[in-house]
C-alpha cells in the first residue's frame, strides 16, 4: 500500500492544491493550525468531525513518527524520527545561556562527506530529504517546546548537496503568515561546497552561512574532510567573498578542535590567511571553535582521536586572536545524550 502524503511541512500553496476538493478556506485552518503545533488532525477543533476523519483517512500530518526522545541535564532534547523508509534521522533543541531555544535539523540520512570526525560521516549516505522530511522536524521540535526561536540547519548531512528540497523546507519555515522565523534567525552549516554556496549567493534565501574550516592547510583538510579535495580553498573562499558581496553578512568559520592535529601554529597562521589574504577587504569572519566531541572508535589514520585539553584551546585562541581574528567558543551542550555536534547517530550508552 502506497504511503498516505504527509502535509505538515507543505506551503500554503501547495496545501491549496493537495486540498482541492475542498473550499480554500479549509486549507488555511489546516495550514494555521500545523503552524500552531497541532499534533494530531483531531485536535483541528475548528474542522468538522467528519472532515478531520476524512483527512485522517488520506494523509498523515507528519512524514514520520517520533521513535526515541532523550533531554540531557543542560536542557538539550535529542529527538530520533524514523522515516517511512526505515532512515532514522535526528533532531535537536539547544538552550543557550540566555535562555534562547533553537531547532538543529538534519537534511540528508546520513552524509556523504565523510569527514573523518563525525559520526555522520561513520555512517555513510542513505538519502536526501524531502523538503517535508526537513520542515517536518522543526514542527516535531516546536511541538516539543513552542518557545524555539532559531533554527541552525546543523544536524546529520550535508545541506548543499540538497540545496533544491532545503530551500522548499525554508519558504514554509520562513513564510510571514506562518511560522514566520526571520533569516536572521537561521544558519546554514557547509563542509563547504563552492558550487553551493554561489547558488546560495546567487539565489538565496539570505540566511546565516557557517563554513566548517576545521583548518586552512590544505593537505591536512583534505585529509580529515575528503570533500575537500573537490573544493579547493581558495575556491571555497572566492564564493564565500561573492556570497558576503550580494548577501552582506559576517561569515561564521567553524573548526573543530582534535587534540594534537588541527591546533598548531601553522594552523593558526593558515586561518589567518584564509580570511586575510587575496582581496583588498577579506572576510568579514568570526571563528568559532568547537571543541572535538567523543565519538567512539573514531580513528584519522590509524590514531584514536581526542578532545583538545584546555591549555590547547586556550593557547590556539590565543593564536587565532594575535593574528588580528574574531573568536568565539562553542559548549559541547548535549553530549550526554550524544546530542552534541557531531554525535547524531549515535545511541548513548546506558
Ligand atoms: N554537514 C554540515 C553541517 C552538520 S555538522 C557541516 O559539516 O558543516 C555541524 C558541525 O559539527 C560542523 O561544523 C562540523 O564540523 C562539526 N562537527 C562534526 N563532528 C564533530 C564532532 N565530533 N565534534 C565537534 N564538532 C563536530
Ligand atoms: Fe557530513 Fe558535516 Fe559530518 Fe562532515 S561534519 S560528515 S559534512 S555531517
Amino acid at each position: 500500500m502506497k504511503n498516505k502524503p504527509a502535509l505538515a511541512g507543505l506551503t500554503l500553496g501547495e496545501l491549496r492544491e493537495i486540498l482541492q476538493a475542498y473550499p480554500p478556506f479549509r486549507a488555511v485552518q489546516i495550514y494555521e493550525w500545523i503552524c500552531s503545533g497541532a499534533g494530531t488532525f483531531d485536535e483541528m477543533s475548528n474542522l468538522p468531525v467528519v472532515l478531520r476523519r476524512e483527512l485522517a483517512e488520506n494523509y498523515r500530518l507528519f512524514s514520520g513518527g517520533i521513535c526515541s526522545e532523550l533531554e540531557d541535564p543542560d536542557g538539550t532534547v535529542k529527538m530520533g524520527i524514523n522515516l517511512e523508509d526505515g532512515a532514522v534521522i535526528e533532531a535537536v533543541i539547544l538552550r543557550d545561556g540566555e535562555g534562547r531555544k533553537t531547532a538543529c535539523v538534519s537534511t540528508q540520512a546520513g552524509c556523504p562527506a565523510g569527514c573523518v570526525f563525525c559520526k555522520t560521516g561513520m555512517l555513510g549516505f542513505k538519502r536526501n530529504l524531502s523538503a517535508v522530511e526537513i520542515a517536518g522536524q522543526f514542527l516535531r521540535l516546536k511541538g516539543r517546546d513552542p518557545g524555539i526561536s532559531h533554527i541552525v540547519i546543523m544536524g546529520m548531512g550535508e545541506p548543499l548537496l540538497n540545496l533544491d528540497e532545503l530551500r522548499k523546507a525554508l519558504v514554509f519555515i520562513m513564510d510571514s503568515n506562518g511560522l514566520n522565523i526571520s533569516k536572521r534567525r537561521i544558519t546554514l552549516s557547509t563542509s563547504g561546497i563552492a558550487s553551493g554556496i554561489l547558488d546560495l549567493a546567487e539565489r538565496g534565501p539570505d540566511i546565516r552561512l557557517a563554513l566548517s574550516l576545521v583548518t586552512a592547510r590544505e593537505e591536512l583538510r583534505e585529509r580529515l574532510m575528503p570533500i575537500g579535495r573537490a573544493n579547493p580553498l581558495a575556491r571555497l573562499r572566492e564564493a564565500l567573498l561573492q556570497y558576503q558581496e550580494k548577501r552582506q553578512q559576517r561569515i561564521t568559520l567553524e573548526m573543530v578542535l582534535l587534540g594534537g592535529i588541527n591546533m598548531e601554529s601553522a594552523d593558526a597562521e593558515a586561518a589567518a590567511d584564509f580570511v586575510r589574504s587575496g582581496s583588498r577587504t577579506g572576510l568579514d569572519a568570526v571563528v568559532n571553535l568547537i571543541p572535538w566531541n567523543p565519538v567512539e572508535g573514531q580513528k584519522f589514520e590509524g590514531h584514536p582521536l581526542r578532545p583538545p585539553t584546555n591549555k590547547e584551546t586556550a593557547d590556539f585562541t590565543a593564536a587565532l586572536e594575535s593574528r588580528g581574528l574574531k573568536v568565539t567558543r562553542r559548549i559541547g551542550k548535549g553530549r550526554g545524550i550524544c546530542g552534541a555536534c557531531g554525535q547524531l547517530g549515535v545511541v548513548p550508552k546506558e
